[in-house]
């Protein structure tokens, strides 16, 4: 390993994309940093706010908790922890364990939401070849509800950049014009969400939990090979291997594109005729699959 660009220690970290090699100390300044620019950037974070962290137990969410936590007084912000167990058995109740640790050891506030109480079902009842279309929809409802209970202003999530990629490619190749759009041009629907992480690579979010000392799970979902984002997470990761800063060079394209064609694209939201939740379509997605699952229940 070079030297640190900053000083004379052994470098741990490569930026490829960057070309610098930084060491500990100097790759968790230069992370945080980043990460105050992107909040800075997009006015994510205003005193007194009282913010509800998604959390899973995974490195992204626990790293995200720990920086929030750790600057949760420079920002006059309160926070709370809140997870959301879809149900998914020897994966979820592992990583979940994970969160109630983590909260304890640093006497953060938490809540965890069961798909089975608030909803009737679990993923592991569903159809497998849908798991994450259900996950989906239902984990960003719950976490509205919860956050609102808890009286929260807003909701963090810790999407990181290779996250924000894959979604961009994936609304493009379904050709999904609206949700390509909506990624970054958020109305306040329900409730707002920040992604402090969007400019980090995971790579980087995974450096910063391990050099922190941060307990997550490395479990994965055992229905995540099953999702198409998977094959186009293996697509950039390898065009990324090829030619370093790819992830950033699409994240750049993505905003300029939405910042010249946003407001023609952004359709008015209409509510859900059962739920009055706001939705785009006269039946959410949510009520539709609901409706779904009680009929073959029936
Ligand atoms: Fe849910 Fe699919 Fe993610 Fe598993 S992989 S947690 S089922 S969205
Ligand atoms: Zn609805």
């Amino acid at each position: 390993m070079p030297k640190c660009r900053k000083c004379d220690k052994k470098a741990i970290y490569i930026k490829k994309y960057a070309g610098t090699a930084l060491c500990k100390e100097h790759f968790i300044i230069d992370f945080e940093k980043r990460v105050f620019r992107s909040i800075r950037k997009n006015k994510m974070i205003k005193r007194g706010e009282k913010i509800a962290v998604a959390v899973s137990g995974g490195k992204d969410s626990l790293s995200l908790l720990f920086f929030l936590n750790k600057y949760k007084e420079r920002f006059g912000i309160n926070i709370c922890a809140v997870a959301v167990d879809e149900g998914i058995a020897g994966y979820r109740d592992k990583t979940l364990e994970k969160v109630k640790k983590f909260c304890k050891n640093f006497g953060i506030e938490y809540r965890i939401v069961s798909f089975k109480d608030k909803y009737g079902f679990s993923i592991d009842e569903v159809d497998k070849k849908h798991s994450c279309d259900y996950c989906g929809v239902f984990r960003r409802r719950a976490l509205n509800e919860a956050a609102l209970e808890i009286g929260a202003n807003k909701i963090a999530t810790a999407h990181n950049l290779d996250d924000e990629v894959q979604v961009i490619l994936l609304n493009f190749i379904r050709a999904d014009v609206n949700r390509f759009i909506r990624l970054k041009r958020k109305k306040k629907i329900i409730i707002d969400r920040i992604k402090p992480f969007y400019e980090i690579p995971e790579k980087e979010v995974a450096l910063y939990a391990f050099l922190n000392n941060i307990d997550v799970s490395f479990d994965e979902c055992p229905y995540v090979h099953g999702s198409f984002r998977y094959e186009i997470r293996k697509f950039i990761n390898h065009l990324e291997e090829k030619s370093p800063g790819i992830k950033f060079s699409i994240l750049r394209s993505y905003e300029k594109i939405v910042d010249l064609i946003g407001e023609k694209v952004e359709k008015e939201i209409k509510r859900c005729k059962k739920c009055g939740m706001p939705s785009s379509r006269d039946i959410c997605k949510a009520c539709e699959l609901l409706s779904k699952i009680n009929k073959i229940n029936k």
